[in-house]
């Protein structure tokens, strides 16, 4: 089962569990979520690993290396999935590792080989991404327990049904000097490698967004009643912003979205005297990402200056960006050009994986696998066969890299 046929009727076989069919939707504690860790647990044992569900709901595999007890290398990616999702984001990389960890089965290598299907990265259910990982990092925090799905379920209630124990979820922790490191693969969710007509890419660094509320405050009069000059329409304020956002963002490498706007009282016939939007910035670093909000900031404020409007600002979330380690990032490179591709192309990531997250506990690399269009988070999402079986074998010359640095360490 080391194929890319194989990894893609991996991934068609994980579709069935949905608490949505014929839609995809598999969010964290949940039945599908239960139903796609026992068939992962099952592949991986297949692998040859010892496999089991830790204190997260994580689906884990090991074998050791040369000898016992060794650290880890971690491969793999997420399990869950948004709503209406398609079958790659997140699956690709689990079974891409078990896959590759299947091929490895008669080398001994230096460090014991891990697999791990993330429980929780897109966040859906409780609206928190990355608790699977984050348990993994050992940054659970307490408040969390709190949190609660749209039919009002807490988190700590969910633990409970799924049968984990909400003391213990400090046993998935993984200490630094258990891990030598965390490869990912997943698929690019971007155009860049369709563009550059390349089957793979390699990861530098992953992006951390600051999330913002930017409330307009004007003043609610009679639309018929009211002259221009007297006018303070907070919804043409919030326009003019937006207007902007998008605009200061293409003319740099930054990527802002507006994508939710509320508009008070809402009524067809009142000036608007309120409008709040979100805004979602990012940036290869956190630098130029801070700097894009500074200048935003103030050119925001001028605007609604002019207009008589005040202008309140929250930042809702906030994460730093998260590079991939150097060392890692040429293993990742060594593994691609082993596929023939002499120039591998670097790109950092627009979305957020569970690589952020690992990252606070041990190295991170990853590698991008090219998809249909850029297109994600969508039942179009695609993969082609020739571009799976380039990655299974990038990532298999990855981890033998990796092998050999550590080796020659020790
Ligand atoms: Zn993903």
């Amino acid at each position: 089962m080391t194929t890319a046929r194989a990894v893609l009727d991996r991934c068609a076989e994980l579709d069935r569990f949905t608490a949505d069919a014929p839609r995809l939707e598999r969010v964290y504690l949940s039945r599908e979520h239960a139903g796609a860790n026992a068939v992962a647990g099952r592949w991986m044992e297949e692998a040859g690993l010892r496999s089991w569900q830790d204190a997260a709901g994580n689906q884990c595999g090991r074998r050791e290396g040369a000898t016992p007890g060794l650290p880890a290398l971690l491969v793999g990616s997420h399990l869950d999935t948004v709503p209406d999702a398609g079958s790659y984001d997140g699956m690709l990389g689990v079974v891409m590792a078990i896959a590759v960890a299947e091929r490895l089965r008669d080398h001994a290598l230096p460090f014991a080989l891990e697999v791990i299907g993330f429980s929780d990265e897109e966040g859906t259910r409780f609206g928190k991404a990355l608790l699977g990982s984050q348990a993994l990092a050992g940054v659970w925090e307490e408040d969390w327990w709190d949190l609660r799905d749209r039919d009002g379920l807490t988190l700590h209630q969910a633990f409970l049904d799924f049968d984990l124990d909400p003391r213990r979820v400090g046993d998935a922790a993984r200490r630094p000097d258990e891990l030598v490191g965390y490869l990912e693969a997943h698929i690019e969710q971007g155009p860049y490698l369709e563009a550059a007509d390349r089957s793979l890419g390699y990861v530098t660094t992953i992006a951390g967004a600051r999330r913002f509320r930017l409330s307009f405050i004007g003043e609610a009069r009679h639309a018929g009643g009211t002259p221009y000059p007297r006018r303070r329409d907070a919804l043409v304020g919030a326009s003019e912003a937006i207007t902007l956002i998008e605009r200061r963002a293409r003319d740099s490498d930054c990527i802002a979205t507006v994508g939710r706007i509320e508009v008070q009282p809402g009524a067809i016939n009142v000036i608007p005297g309120r409008a709040d939007i979100s805004l979602d910035l990012r940036a290869a670093t956190d630098g130029e990402r801070d700097a894009m909000w500074a200048s935003l900031l103030a050119e925001i404020e001028a605007q609604c200056g002019a207009r008589g409007l005040r202008l309140d600002v929250r930042e809702t979330h906030r994460a730093p960006a998260m590079p991939c380690a150097p060392w890692l990032q040429e293993a990742v490179v060594a593994g691609i050009r082993s596929t023939g591709d002499d120039d591998p192309i670097g790109l950092w990531s627009r979305a957020g994986h569970d690589a952020m997250a690992v990252g606070l506990t041990t190295d991170v690399g990853m590698l991008f696998v090219r998809c249909h269009d850029g297109i994600s988070h969508h039942p179009e999402e695609d993969v082609r066969e020739y571009d799976v079986a380039a990655g299974l074998d990038a990532l298999e010359a990855a981890v033998l890299g990796v092998a050999a640095q550590v080796g020659a360490r020790t």
